[in-house]
């Protein structure tokens, strides 16, 4: 994948739903945050260590909990909670996702950063925008650094996240595509999942092979998603 000189910005797959978690910072302070900790802590804590990163916080894009963590199904996924008891951070997450994210993992407000569209974060020299991107969850978001967006299950390169479960929302998906589509062409897509033939691709080429990202209008949109 194209890497920017001065970012650090790790894509790794983990977990048996193709997922992807990164690790994002500063390649001059080696200073970086965790997007999306879940399925093996230890495995991803190692990785940060060896590589001689120090950890400064952990970002969420939405809270279900092949991302974060938590109750799933029968079964119980690592973590934000088992990140925070391990080496404990801030977890930044939407404002509107707070309340679903501290059901299932059980982590406290202190715990939390709650942040809104627009905010900004710094690791070292390397600054985080927060995009607010509603749709699959209502406190979805995606994270700007420099020329690459990090979009959960907001988009994906060949789709976009699913709007038929509990707390989805078809229309504000829409709008969510709309705001995405108006970001720089060459702007890197790191998706939440490896659900394509590459696992990133840059705004032009997603455009060209994503229907999702082409529809022209509300009513269009409708019809296609029923
Ligand atoms: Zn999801």
């Amino acid at each position: 994948m194209a890497i920017e000189d001065e970012l650090i910005i790790e894509q790794i797959q983990i977990g048996p739903m193709e997922n992807f978690t990164y690790v994002v910072g500063s390649r001059a302070t080696r200073e970086v945050v965790i997007v999306d900790p879940a399925w093996d802590v230890g495995a991803l804590l190692d990785r940060i260590d060896e590589q001689g990163y120090k950890l400064a916080a952990a970002l969420v894009t939405h809270y279900h909990p092949d991302h974060c963590g938590g109750s799933f199904g029968r079964n119980s996924v690592e973590g934000v909670a088992e990140l925070l008891s391990r080496n404990p951070v801030r977890v930044y997450t939407h404002k509107l996702e707070a309340d679903g994210l501290k059901k299932v993992t059980g982590i406290s407000d202190s715990d939390m950063v709650k942040v809104d569209s627009g905010d900004k974060l710094d690791v070292g020299d390397v600054e985080i925008e927060f995009l607010h991107t509603p749709g699959h969850t209502p406190g979805s978001q995606c994270f700007r650094i420099k020329r690459t967006l990090v979009s959960g299950d907001t988009l994906f390169v060949n789709g976009c996240g699913r709007v038929d479960l509990p707390g989805s929302n078809s229309e504000d998906m829409y709008h969510s595509l709309q705001k995405l589509a108006a970001l720089p062409e060459d702007t890197l897509l790191l998706p939440g999942h490896n659900y394509a033939e590459v696992p990133n691709a840059t705004m032009d080429e997603i455009k060209r092979v994503n229907v999702y990202m082409r529809i022209p209008d509300l009513d269009s949109w409708k019809s296609l998603m029923g």
